[in-house]
């Protein structure tokens, strides 16, 4: 197994090796000509982004800096994405170790490259876990500016007007939430120069009668106050153990109040206090690069809902109820949030497969030929 930032569970396991990158491969060289910083493979988010902080730049890390080069590796989906991309779609060089022992060094593709070497790309920009173990990237950087927040506790009628009204934002805006104990927002907003939305969290505030738990202006993402307390995302109370599934949806539009329904309706019968269902805005940028750049194929999604289900350690009847809830809720949810973000592996779980088919669907088979020839003993997680 492969450690980066060691936050999910697919990063160690009873009879396994784990080969740890944390020790030896967090290097952050920073090219402030190019606007490139190079990180080695073991690099947390945090890390990356403080450096980048001394220099003015930044990187779309996604909602918690916790994490390491796992969060680039699957796509990596940020507050930021709107504007930016995904993380995958801002590498410009990945190397490694192929599952075949063999290394590599692949640069982003131009209109010269060979059809071979735009198909080794695009299934490292998200689906490299399956085939290789990234030693370094090197990665375009983006000018540090101000990113507004605002995190409020709203109601479902609130929910549902911030869910319409955020498919219609401009892409320096983004709608975070989370359905727990209650429903929480939390927006950003990436400021340029003008100042013409200085009252937009305030009209938002009013008009929705949010409830404010906390807003202000940061200098960097990995400064946003975490939705979800994530010492229980990661199990670093020591009290919970869980499992996280990431979907993809388009657009609610209409569907809102139905799709908010069903998650009330999964919220109120979760098997543990703990569990929540939370979602992350896609669009803007996210939708204008080619489907067959990268590996994330949900390119018109306009929504990354995920699902977290909790049980106490060493519980197997609780486990196995909390994994039938998170297997129901994906089930119940699927017919509008159709897609599937691989963003967490799990090879342990017995619904690993139809993940994998949902997440890349017609594109499969490409990406099991590469597997076949560059991992083919299956030492890296299978497809
Ligand atoms: C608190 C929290 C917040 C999150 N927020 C977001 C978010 O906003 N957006 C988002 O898209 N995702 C988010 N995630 C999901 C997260 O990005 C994935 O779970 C990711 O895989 C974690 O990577 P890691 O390096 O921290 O974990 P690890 O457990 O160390 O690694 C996970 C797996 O990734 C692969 N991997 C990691 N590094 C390498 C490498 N160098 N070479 C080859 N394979 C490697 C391995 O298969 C490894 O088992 C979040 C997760 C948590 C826990």
């Amino acid at each position: 197994m492969v450690c980066s930032g060691g936050t999910s569970t697919s990063c160690a396991a009873n009879g396994r090796y784990t080969l740890d990158l944390r020790r030896n491969f967090q290097t952050i060289k920073v090219n402030q000509h190019e606007n490139i910083v190079e990180i080695g493979g073991g690099t947390s988010m945090a890390a990356l982004s403080e450096k980048l902080r001394m220099f003015s730049r930044g990187f779309p890390i996604g909602l918690s800096p916790l994490v390491g080069c796992g969060y680039i590796l699957t796509g990596g989906v940020s507050p930021l994405s709107r504007i930016y991309g995904l993380a995958v779609d801002n590498i410009e060089e990945i190397s490694g170790i192929w599952g075949n022992g063999e290394k590599f060094q692949c640069q982003r593709p131009d209109n010269s490259s060979r059809p071979d070497q735009n198909k080794e790309w695009r299934a490292l920009c998200g689906a490299a876990p399956f085939l290789s173990i990234v030693t370094n990237l090197k990665l375009k950087t983006f000018p540090l500016k101000t990113i507004r927040f605002l995190y409020a506790q709203t109601s479902k009628r609130g929910l549902e007007a911030l869910i319409r009204l955020s498919e219609e934002w401009s892409e320096n805006l983004s709608l975070n939430w989370i359905w727990g104990q209650e429903i929480r927002i939390l927006c950003t907003d990436y400021c340029d120069s003008v100042d013409h939305r200085l009252h937009f969290f305030e009209d938002l505030v009013t008009t929705h009668k949010l409830n404010i738990i906390d807003s202000g202006s940061i200098q960097g993402l990995q400064y946003l106050p975490g939705m979800n307390s994530s010492q229980d995302a990661l199990g670093l109370d020591n009290k919970s153990y869980s499992e996280v599934i990431s979907l993809t949806a388009n657009k609610w539009s209409h569907s809102t109040s139905n799709i908010l329904d069903l998650i009330e309706n999964l919220i109120a019968n979760r098997s543990d206090s703990r569990n929540y269902i939370a979602c992350q805005q896609l669009g803007g940028a996210i939708a204008r690069e080619k489907i067959e750049s990268s590996a994330f194929i949900h390119r018109n999604a306009m929504w990354k809902p995920w699902i977290a289900s909790y049980w106490p350690p060493n519980h197997k009847t609780k486990r196995e109820i909390a994994l039938n809830w998170l297997y129901h809720s994906w089930k119940t949810l699927k017919v509008d949030c159709s897609g599937i973000h691989l963003a967490q592996l799990h090879t342990h779980l017995p619904w690993h497969r139809e993940e994998v088919n949902t997440a890349f669907q017609k594109w499969l088979p490409e990406l099991q030929e590469l597997k076949k020839r560059y991992d083919p003993y299956e030492l890296l997680p299978p497809l």
